[in-house]
């Protein structure tokens, strides 16, 4: 398991980087995880790929592709009051983490396992 705290290692700032901190600096990972908490599994098909919502593949747009634009190396839309720790891997770390496992798992035969 992945935790949900991490401290940078630079210690540049060693604020703490937690999901709070984070939605605070981009409330649009709230939105991000909301839309992960609503992807049900009903279990009426014979299979169900969590990695396939999450990726976007097999019809699905896709969750991560919007969470590299909120967060990490490649995030978009660069403000001067920006927090400069939302273009860093511990704070991609911990939104991956949060919004990833919010998804129902992988069930059936969908090819992941
Ligand atoms: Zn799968």
């Amino acid at each position: 398991m992945i935790a949900e705290t991490i401290i940078p290692a630079d210690a540049g700032d060693t604020t703490r980087l937690d999901w709070a901190t984070l939605v605070n600096l981009e409330p649009r990972l709230a939105d991000l995880l909301r839309a992960a908490q609503n992807v049900e599994d009903d279990g009426k098909s014979s299979y169900f790929c969590g990695n396939a919502v999450w990726f976007g593949y097999n019809g699905h747009l896709g969750l991560k592709p919007r969470l590299v634009g909120l967060v990490g190396f490649d995030r978009r839309g660069v403000l001067a009051c920006d927090d400069l720790r939302l273009y860093d891997s511990p704070a991609y770390d911990v939104a991956y983490s949060k919004v990833y496992s919010a998804l129902p798992p992988c069930r059936g035969e969908c090819g992941c396992m």
